[in-house]
């Protein structure tokens, strides 16, 4: 073992909480001998201090993750005025997550019907998955009709991406995945995590709080044969800028042109203009023939966060091909967590095939894109006023959960520190953490740090 020093901190450790949680590795290592035995310990202590900081000492520590990290730091905080614009999730005017309607009549109705639990098949369950291709595509469209298309439900549509980033990797696996700038942090994680090279396209003009768009498509015209390119279907987190419908018509022939595949991230369907024209991109993608993926979640949509409810959807070329491509992803799912869980996608299953729960659910969507619209206004508003000098009319034109206000991270600092209002040091604010309580609070405290 060489030359070794223990500390009297150490060895008090070790006597503690090495001793006894190695006594069966300790015996079998030195039967013969009493613990009286000066020797033994001589030669116990080293060995036990191996045994205890060799094993992970490799390890390194978690940063943790920036947006959960800053949500753990609001919940600490003592002032009792303190506003949460961090993590994306929407809450009522109440500051609370709703439970939406149409989902608890939904969850009687499946709770009233349960049987036995059994395995789910891998790739999740068809009633689920059909729901979910009509809901995407619309329930006539010819791809689905073709059988061109694949759905496996998956745990959240992070799940979906990360399903889809495996299966891109498994069968491009020299690619790049260009995803745009900014993005979402763990599309990053999400995609390097399954050895792809993830590379970004520009997207975001901080002059104008809009979209380069212009930039966007020169980028991609220069883009790799079969590079994957990351796109938001509708709802830009962390900006809230999105491609208009004829941007998205433009954007189409340079990704047919390079042969590009898109990857299309859904997550937040029906907070921009509505569930059918936030799946525009999907539809007008599926109409050109082209093959691309899409994640879709029913985290915000159906305020579900907690009983992870997404799907990966891959449009193929043709019939044969999805069958193969379809067996493929049920692989991967089988070598990762076999297979989907239950209740959460009977929910979201039931909502969408019941004509009454579907009305009621359209409807609720509408309401809470409504309220985040009316609290980007008064926002606006009280800016506006303050700040007559400042363009941010941004606020206005940018869509869903999410601003990029286009304060600086030392502003951030600042408006968490002396105002008690948390936004991403990024500048991501999200807009469903204001109620008709917080929002006046928050403008005046975003007019202070701007002015
Ligand atoms: N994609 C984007 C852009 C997101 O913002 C999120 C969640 O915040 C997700 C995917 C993942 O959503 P979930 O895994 O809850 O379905």
């Amino acid at each position: 073992m060489g030359a070794f020093f223990i500390g009297r901190k150490s060895y008090l450790k070790i006597m503690f909480f090495s001793l006894p949680r190695h006594s069966h590795a300790l015996k079998a290592k030195f039967p013969a001998q009493s613990l009286g035995n000066k020797s033994l310990w001589c030669n116990m202590l080293p060995w036990l201090f191996e045994l205890e900081i060799v094993m992970f000492h490799h390890v390194e520590p978690y940063a943790g993750d920036p947006i959960l990290s800053l949500n753990e730091a609001f919940g600490k905080d003592p002032r009792t005025d303190k506003i949460n614009l961090s993590i994306g999730i929407y809450f009522d005017d109440d500051a609370k997550i709703p439970m939406l309607p149409s989902v608890r009549a939904a969850e009687l109705k499946v709770v009233a019907e349960a049987g036995a639990r059994p395995y789910l098949p891998m790739e999740g369950a068809a009633n689920f998955r059909t729901a979910v291709q009509h809901l995407l595509f619309g329930a006539e469209h010819a791809a689905l009709k073709a059988g061109r298309v694949v759905t496996i439900q998956t745990v959240g549509s992070s799940g979906g991406l990360k399903v889809g980033a495996d299966f891109i990797k498994r069968y491009f696996p020299n690619t790049t995945i260009l995803v745009s700038d900014p993005t979402w942090d763990n599309h990053r994680a999400v995609f390097e995590g399954s050895g792809l090279t993830v590379q970004t396209y520009p997207y975001y003009d901080a002059a104008t709080g809009g979209l380069r768009f212009d930039a966007m498509l020169q980028a991609l015209s220069k883009a790799e044969k079969h590079s994957v390119v990351l796109l938001h279907a509708c709802c830009h987190n962390p900006t809230g800028v999105d491609l208009t419908d004829v941007q998205w018509q433009q954007l189409l022939p340079v990704l047919q042109e390079r042969e590009l595949i898109p990857f299309l991230d859904l997550a937040y369907q029906g907070y921009g203009a509505s569930i059918a024209e936030d799946a525009f991109a999907v539809r007008l993608f599926a109409d050109s023939g082209i093959s691309f993926l899409v994640a879709n979640s029913f985290s915000k949509s159906m305020s579900l966060y907690g009983e992870r409810c997404g799907a990966l959807t891959i449009v193929c070329p043709d019939a044969a091909q999805a069958v193969n491509v379809l067996g493929q992803l049920k692989a991967n799912v089988r070598r990762n967590y076999s297979n989907p869980p239950m209740h959460g996608g009977q929910l979201v299953a039931r909502v969408l095939t019941d004509p009454e729960l579907r009305a009621m659910w359209e409807a609720e969507v509408v309401a809470m894109r409504d309220r985040i619209q009316l609290m980007r206004k008064k926002l606006f508003d009280v800016l506006s006023a303050k700040l007559p000098g400042r363009d941010v009319s941004y606020f206005l034109t940018q869509r869903g959960m999410f601003s990029y206000t286009g304060l600086s991270p030392e502003q951030c600092d600042r408006l968490k520190e002396e105002f008690g209002v948390y936004i991403l040091r990024s500048g991501r604010m999200c807009v469903a953490g204001l109620n008709s309580r917080n929002v006046e609070a928050t403008a005046n405290a975003m007019a202070a740090v701007l002015a």
